[in-house]
């Protein structure tokens, strides 16, 4: 990577850790999950608002470093308004390639493309994660027919 596309990615990271996508409160929540990095002390509190298999909105409330606060933030503005199967796939896609596996970022992603820079940095990695699995495990609970309560993952126990 050179060092101007390096330059642009922490700007686009600094952006949204500046202005967080997704910090307002839902009229409903149907799916609300906690998350924590506790390598970094990470924290997340991620509701969902569903209508018609759509993910119709996302409320984030991240406190941490920048990178998970920046992470929390696209996601909460990539996956508003997609299916939720479209919503899961995306989530997928990100996990991947945090992880440091093959996968190609496709075009419509956006901002995404910026947390690539992050597998540079391993400690990192769970910082950019915890959106990703917080939102997933929600996701997963509510599709496995858990509607009472919150979900709760940390990065720990995702390998
Ligand atoms: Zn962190």
């Amino acid at each position: 990577m050179n060092e101007s596309l390096d330059d642009m990615y922490r700007d686009i990271i600094l952006d949204h850790y500046r202005s967080p996508r997704g910090r307002k409160p839902l009229p409903r929540v149907d799916i609300a999950s906690d998350g924590t990095n506790p390598s970094c002390g990470d924290e997340i509190t991620l509701e969902v608002q569903l209508e018609n298999g759509t993910v119709k909105d996302v409320h984030v409330d991240c406190r941490g470093c920048a990178i998970s606060v920046a992470s929390g933030s696209m996601l909460a503005e990539i996956v508003k308004g997609r299916s939720i199967a479209d919503a899961k796939r995306i989530s997928e896609i990100v996990r991947s390639m945090l992880k440091g596996e093959e996968v190609t970022i496709p075009d419509d992603l956006g901002d995404l493309d910026a947390l690539q820079g992050v597998r540079n940095f391993p400690v990192r990695i769970k910082c950019a994660l915890l959106a990703w699995v917080t939102f997933m495990q929600g996701i997963n609970d509510h599709e496995n027919g858990r509607r009472d309560g919150r979900s709760h993952v940390s990065t720990e126990d995702d390998e």
